[in-house]
């Protein structure tokens, strides 16, 4: 099927009214397309494992709202129950049910013995941090280069996903003072954990990083990197903050977690335990989340956090989360990197596909003859940039729609088929020939 480029007229029109209004037309940077050119699309359903614009393309979704919709689109049963919460009211700001039973549900699939929710990503890794500053009465924190971490001041360092999508090196308007504690680290790299810490062992709250990080690319953690990182806290007073909002409740029932099986003192979550809507969460052990207000007085607090209509979303995303939904998703993303791993070969289009579970992406490199492994920020910026442009264009094109930046993760559904494996397939040999 031959790729044709899509009518763009009323997404061109709905972004030029959204520039007037919104700093670069859009409420989170990577949605513009900056890296890649082009207009980004105005998105008006979504239905299963497709996307639909105002223009009417429809796209098999390689995005997934970066993450959250684990299930696809308009899962008819998250749907009823979101609309029968809402049918009662949507807030309240008082104790409600459901939010219990969220966390329930969380502290039954992952390490954490307590946890309290938020209402984005951003909130819990920054909450994490001063809970674990809090706790240990110390200042200085470890983070990795490439990580994101949402737009913490103190961990907008050598941030992957938007930041370096954008070549934003840190950003003004964070000071020297807010990041003078944060010690910035080359990921998968143990000898520079050790000699921080030789340094500044006893200053250390804590390290944070992403479970497997997904926001360079997915580079996952080599030589058992997060054991490691976990004894190293243990041994020195500091507290090991492993941030699963991405992969939490993704690759497996629990996350990364379920996979390298490292217990972290404290841990972050969102994107899927939130369904679509914004709900997110930090836990870890009691002893520690003991000295959150009100029962300590560490201060964190939301007029919506545990909002009815999030967690009723996200507990009954998570109850549909089964063992077969992950088995599902991991064959799904499977085959696609082996359907894209042989579209690019057939053009000779040197690349590099790495995983973590379902999560995978593919890193178009400049040729077979370099490092077979991407392990760190600086071997993600190796990257060919342009090669993923035309790649990019031309699979939306051909009704895919891929994450508009080389250091992104893909996300499945548990909605995609074989139809839509075909729709990816038939896609793939046109943008393969354009990125060669
Ligand atoms: N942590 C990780 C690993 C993430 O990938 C993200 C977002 O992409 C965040 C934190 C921030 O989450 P949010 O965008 O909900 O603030």
């Amino acid at each position: 099927m031959a790729a044709v480029p899509d009518h763009t007229e009323q997404s061109a029109a709905l972004f030029a009214r959204a520039s007037a209004v919104t700093p670069g037309g859009v409420n989170s940077p990577v949605r513009a397309f900056r890296a890649v050119g082009g207009v980004p699309r105005f998105m008006t359903q979504g239905d299963g494992s497709h996307i639909t614009d105002v223009d009417g393309n429809r796209y098999l979704d390689l995005v997934c709202s970066w993450g959250p919709m684990l299930l696809g689109h308009a899962h008819p049963e998250v749907i009823a129950a979101v609309q029968a919460a809402v049918a009662r009211g949507t807030s309240y700001g008082t104790p409600t049910e459901p939010e219990v039973l969220l966390g329930e549900e969380i502290v039954a699939r992952t390490p954490v013995d307590k946890v309290r929710l938020v209402s984005s990503g951003t909130e819990a890794t920054m909450s994490a941090l001063r809970l674990a500053r809090g706790f240990t009465g110390r200042a200085k924190i470890v983070k990795f280069a490439g990580c994101y971490h949402g737009h913490v001041d103190a961990l907008l360092a050598q941030a992957g996903s938007g930041v370096i999508t954008l070549g934003i090196p840190g950003t003004p308007g964070v000071t020297e003072a807010t990041t003078a504690d944060t010690i910035v680290l080359p990921y998968n790299d143990q000898a520079a954990v050790t000699a921080a810490f030789a340094e500044y062992g006893d200053q250390i709250a804590a390290v944070i990083t992403e479970a497997s990080p997904g926001n360079m690319g997915v580079v996952p953690p080599l030589d058992n990197f997060n054991a490691f990182l976990a004894k190293t806290c243990t041994d020195n007073g500091a507290l090991f903050i492993s941030d699963e909002v991405m992969t939490g409740f993704r690759i497996t029932r629990s996350g990364y977690y379920g996979v390298d099986g490292v217990v972290p003192d404290l841990m972050t979550f969102g994107k899927v335990m939130g369904g679509g809507f914004p709900a997110a969460a930090f836990g870890g052990r009691a002893d520690v989340m003991a000295h959150l207000a009100p029962e300590g007085s560490v201060y964190q607090a939301g007029t919506l956090s545990g909002n009815p209509i999030a967690t009723t979303a996200g507990l009954t995303t998570l109850r549909l989360a089964t063992d077969e939904v992950y088995a599902k998703l991991d064959q799904t993303a499977l085959t696609i990197q082996s359907l894209v791993s042989t579209a690019l070969d057939k053009e000779g289009v040197p690349h590099v596909i790495q995983a973590a579970g379902n999560l995978f992406s593919v890193f178009f490199v400049e040729s077979t003859d370099g490092p077979a492994e991407i392990r760190d920020f600086a071997g993600a910026n190796a990257q060919v940039l342009p090669r993923f442009g035309a790649f990019f264009h031309a699979m939306l094109d051909g009704g895919v729609y891929l994450p508009p930046s080389a250091f992104e993760a893909w996300f499945v559904s548990s909605a995609i088929d074989d139809d839509g494996l075909a729709e990816i397939e038939s896609a793939l040999a046109p943008a393969a020939a354009a990125a060669a």
